[in-house]
């Protein structure tokens, strides 16, 4: 039967995704300690024993072992196995969407990327611009019937984030991001093409925005400013609805188009210059990387759009 047919593709789709979650995995280790990729064979980080067959096995040996190395029972970082589920569910994701096509192995190619990014990111707040135009590249050529709107996209993307990087520093003077991240936004706008970059950035900002979330409250409960609870509240509905009307094209009128629209724009107005107040008083950082947030966003918008 062809259901029957589809789920063994799905399946076996999936694991092939949860054994490069484990390749993932060592490049992002190995590129952060400058490490050769191919060798030495796998080893426990801590004690730097070599890992046996059945303890390389994707998310199955991290459960069996609970997390725990076998040799030495140090914390076997969660980040091994998120990984590989991560990249096991993008790629069945991926095949329900594209199939088997040339779009299929770009898109891959690119999300994966963003992935080893933003593992990187949140390991040592570094990330490879090598890996970052390895992405560009990848995106351009998963366009490659609209390259107008990829590379407009592309541009616009790095124009955006090169001017907003230019005022923070002159206005703040702190960089609210790093230049790979700038990169990595070009590479986001030659995925999404010009079409969609706002959408992509507005997904983004979300995603960064609950990220920050848990900093950002212990902040508020510190200061007890707790004005920006109800900002944070009202912004977070402002932007489902906003999302809903988008999606499922609920018959919302103009006018309460437009106001969904502005109430999006006020809180997150009061809500940056809150921020932005935290930050000039004090040294707390409320700004967590950003790449995660690029990587949950180009998943995301794989399903939506
Ligand atoms: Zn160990």
């Amino acid at each position: 039967m062809l259901t029957d047919c589809f789920l063994y593709q799905i399946i076996c789709i999936f694991i092939l995704g949860l054994i490069m979650g484990s390749f993932y995995n060592v490049v992002i280790f190995r590129t952060l300690s400058g490490e050769s990729i191919i060798n030495p064979p796998s080893k426990c980080p801590a004690c730097e024993t070599p890992l046996l067959w059945w303890q390389k096995i994707p998310v199955i040996s991290y459960l069996y072992l609970k997390g725990k190395c076998y040799f030495c029972k140090k914390d076997i970082d969660i980040m091994y196995p998120a990984v590989e589920l991560l990249s096991g569910m993008l790629f069945v994701f991926d095949f329900i969407k594209f199939g088997f096509s040339l779009k299929f192995f770009f898109s891959i190619v690119v999300i994966s990327t963003f992935l080893i990014l933003a593992g990187m990111d949140i390991q040592s707040n570094k990330i490879s611009v090598k890996y970052t135009i390895l992405a560009l590249i990848a995106a351009v050529l998963f366009n490659y019937n609209n390259l107008t709107d990829s590379a407009l996209g592309a541009i616009i993307g790095f124009t955006i984030f090169y001017l907003l990087k230019k005022l923070s520093i002159n206005f703040f003077n702190k960089e609210f991001f790093g230049d790979g991240d700038i990169y990595l936004i070009s590479a986001l706008g030659a995925f999404t093409g010009i079409s969609h970059l706002l959408m992509a950035l507005l997904i983004t900002l979300l995603c960064q925005f609950i990220f920050c979330m848990p900093a950002f409250v212990k902040n508020i409960l510190e200061t007890k400013e707790y004005k920006i609870f109800y900002y944070s509240a009202w912004f977070i509905i402002s932007y489902i609805l906003f999302f809903l009307a988008r999606i499922y094209v609920i018959n919302i009128t103009i006018l309460g188009k437009i106001f969904i629209f502005l109430n999006i724009i006020v809180s997150m107005f009061l809500i940056c210059k809150y921020l932005f107040s935290r930050i000039k008083k004090s040294e707390i950082s409320l700004i967590e990387p950003l790449s995660p947030a690029i990587f949950l966003s180009v998943f995301l918008f794989l399903f939506l759009f």
